[in-house]
């Protein structure tokens, strides 16, 4: 199984005695193998030619031999066993064995979240897609302290969170999007699920007792450190498809609250169950 934690900046072999002999491994798919997400469709039988920090973190920081096992996938057909082959300074061919997983089944729910500070954004884009989002979207409100989202960055992030996680389909994310834009084109059927925190009083429900009651695509959408303005407040309760919910008696940071609403609405909804 991958490390958790260790190998985010690809610097440093955690233990390359034992990472070198993990390719003796007669399971298939072997679980300890390096996983990673590629930018290209893969196939049985194919192989493909890997370079840059990929390269660098494979041969430099896992060491591996020719023969040894690395799972790839494409958020196109899935996730792929495949055997390292001829290795270079910096690059290594990659020789496509077979599919281990087809494309997951992603559970239809959109995180909209107006961006925060780059650290604790980049955070809650892990976490949205380890808890499984469809579509990430950053909204631009009247109070944003942060008005400007590195997209390859966010990208980035959501890889290494989906290849740590064994997704085998990546999130969607989508350009900043204004509120009102994004208000205008809410599609219909979809439930817009309002964390207002001024519902945290206990005046509004649950959103736990209000999943129960709106079955079927949804998203949440989660205001900035200073909260929505008056207006905002009001243009979004006035939308058909919006939903107010509290998430609870306390103020939670904005991060803990995309990520609270999130996990409930998996636990119910998702694919927590399956
Ligand atoms: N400055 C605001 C205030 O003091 O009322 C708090 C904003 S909070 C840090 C950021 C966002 O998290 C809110 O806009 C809301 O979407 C969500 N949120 C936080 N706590 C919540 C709660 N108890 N119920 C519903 N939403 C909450």
């Amino acid at each position: 199984m991958e490390p958790c934690d260790g190998r985010r900046n690809w610097t440093s072999a955690s233990s390359p005695a034992k990472t070198a002999g993990m390719t003796a491994t007669p399971a298939w798919p072997p679980r300890s193998a390096p996983r990673l997400f590629v930018d290209q469709p893969l196939n049985e039988g194919g192989s493909l030619r890997i370079e840059g920090n990929q390269a660098h973190y494979l041969l430099n920081v896992m060491r591996l031999t020719e023969g040894a096992a690395v799972k790839l996938f494409d958020d196109i057909s899935g996730e792929y066993l495949g055997r390292v082959g001829a290795r270079g300074k910096r690059d290594l061919m990659i020789e496509i064995e077979g599919l281990t997983r087809p494309r997951e089944a992603v559970p239809d729910f959109w995180l909209c979240a107006a961006p925060i500070k780059k650290a604790r954004f980049d955070f809650l884009a892990e976490k949205a897609c380890e808890l499984g989002v469809a579509r990430f979207v950053p909204v631009l409100t009247d109070r944003a302290v942060v008005d400007k989202v590195k997209d390859d960055r966010l990208r980035g992030t959501m890889i290494e969170a989906a290849e740590q996680c064994e997704r085998t389909a990546l999130p969607e994310i989508a350009p900043l999007t204004r509120l009102d834009a994004l208000l205008k084109a809410w599609p219909e059927g979809r439930h817009l699920f309002f964390a207002d925190e001024r519902l945290h009083d206990g005046s509004g429900g649950s959103l736990a007792a209000k999943l129960a009651a709106h079955l079927g695509p949804a998203g949440v959408l989660i205001g900035p450190e200073g909260g929505f303005t008056d207006a905002e407040n009001a243009a979004i309760r006035a939308h058909p498809a919006a939903v107010p919910v509290s998430l609870g008696p306390r103020i939670l940071r904005a991060e803990t609250a995309a990520i609270t609403a999130t996990a409930v609405w998996m636990a119910a909804n998702g694919d927590w169950s399956t």
